[in-house]
């Protein structure tokens, strides 16, 4: 990269309101200046191909053309992250009653463990186009520590802001990466509130945050879960797709993806359905879905998952949207349930997922239970996290199955006993 090339977001030409379909110059804006809806990059593709993109790096760099980045940017100084595993999980459909075929996307294979890394990526990418001399974001944990990571990765400094209630080991994951680590007195929606008020503050003047003032760009790296999926599938769609809901962001991107993919010929057109899972303790979308609402009503949240517990979800409508679209559903599921997710996966496919999969899991059941999900269509869901982010979550005593003195005699009466 040369100090005198100008900002290059690639394909991308300029920003529009997804409100009022206002235009904006690509730069570190996130809401419409007429209406103050939320912002999305635009694009003018050219001609891309199935070859381009599987000759491309083995990283979410490979959908480089599809994304508000320099074409180069798999050179550049990112931790390159995506192409996470799509397993077939036959043992989990049978324990589900799913007859038709089932898949785990499992981005729990990104560096930092979960699939934020994907849209940090693209957001830091942009941040650094943009001048942006420090990574900041507001967090529920797993953002903290990709944000920490990327930056150390790039040289740069980071400030992450987090509820002071966050998981320990998450908050020592992060420190680990040497950023500034910030516990705020509040929940998320309070963190949040306080970065849209450092944005052009002294203090925070050459910081670009990944989640707000960076937004735009940062949501654009959640497509590329469904463009992998889309790939690994072979080049096609599943008929049906679940997906944890924190901002909603990620459902959302996910079905931009693949009506991309759809319209650039890259997949054959398919019906597919989209559904979205959230926890009981933080389910406005789920709730606005059930009322049939279209507007998200704020709660405050309170469950063991907390990478989804955004009680106020910026992207809720636009989740709705995509849900009503495409005639899925959204779900929600208590924590005991979300518990028994998480032990479900791991049992039957060998995955151990933090709380947001352990949501998607739980609520793929009971939408299964209330006839809203087909059993006999080709399903993927989508884990987002690694288990041992949230090992308090499943931990029991001491988790051993018995202690014993190391003889043959004692290992046999521990297998007799059963489990
Ligand atoms: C952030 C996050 C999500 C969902 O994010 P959106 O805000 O809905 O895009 C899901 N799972 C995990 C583990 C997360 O960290
Ligand atoms: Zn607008």
């Amino acid at each position: 990269m040369s100090e005198t090339t100008a900002a290059s977001f690639g394909a991308a030409t300029h920003l529009v309101c997804r409100a009022c379909g206002a235009h904006a110059t690509l730069g570190a804006d996130y809401s419409c200046w007429e209406c103050f809806g939320p912002l999305e990059v635009a694009y003018e593709f050219g001609t891309v191909t199935r070859e381009q993109i599987q000759a491309g790096p083995l990283s979410l760099w490979r959908y480089a053309p599809l994304l508000p980045v320099p074409a180069n940017v798999a050179e550049t100084r990112t931790l390159s992250p995506g192409m996470t595993r799509l397993q077939p999980a036959d043992n989990l459909a049978k324990a589900l009653g799913i007859t038709g075929k089932l898949w785990v996307k499992d981005d729990s294979g990104n560096p930092t463990h979960s699939f934020k890394d994907r849209v940090v990526a693209v957001a830091q990418t942009a941040g650094i186009q943009l001048g942006f001399k420090t990574l900041a974001c507001a967090s529920t944990g797993n953002l903290a520590q990709a944000v920490a990571a990327a930056a150390a990765r790039a040289g740069q400094r980071s400030v992450v802001l987090v509820p002071s209630n966050l998981e320990s080991h998450k908050i020592q994951a992060t420190a680990a990466y040497n950023g500034y680590v910030i516990g705020i007195d509040g929940n998320y929606d309070d963190v949040n509130r306080l970065c849209s008020e450092l944005i052009g503050e002294e203090v925070s003047a050459d910081w670009g945050f990944v989640n707000v003032n960076l937004r735009p760009y940062y949501a654009e790296g959640s497509k590329t879960v469904g463009y992998e999926i889309a790939e690994q599938l072979g080049w096609r769609l599943p008929d049906q797709v679940v997906i944890p809901v924190a901002s909603g962001s990620l459902l959302t991107k996910i079905d931009k993806g693949w009506r991309e993919f759809t319209s650039l010929g890259l997949v054959e057109e398919h019906p597919y359905r989209v559904f979205g899972a959230q926890a009981t303790g933080c389910n406005p979308v789920s709730t606005a879905f059930a009322d049939g609402q279209d507007v998200i009503r704020p709660v405050k949240p309170n469950t063991i998952a907390k990478s989804l517990a955004i009680g106020n979800p910026a992207d809720g409508p636009y989740a709705l949207d995509a849900v009503r679209r495409t005639n899925g559903a959204i779900g929600d599921v208590t924590d005991a349930e979300v518990v028994e997710g998480i032990r479900l996966l791991a049992e039957t496919e060998g995955i151990f997922a933090e709380t947001a999969g352990g949501v998607t899991v739980a609520v793929t059941r009971k939408l299964l239970a209330q006839g809203l999900l087909d059993p006999t269509a080709e399903t993927v869901i989508v884990n987002t996290g690694e288990g041992l982010k949230t090992l308090d979550a499943v931990s029991t005593g001491d988790g051993f199955t018995a202690t014993i003195a190391p003889s043959v005699d004692s290992v046999s009466l521990v297998i007799a006993s059963g489990k």
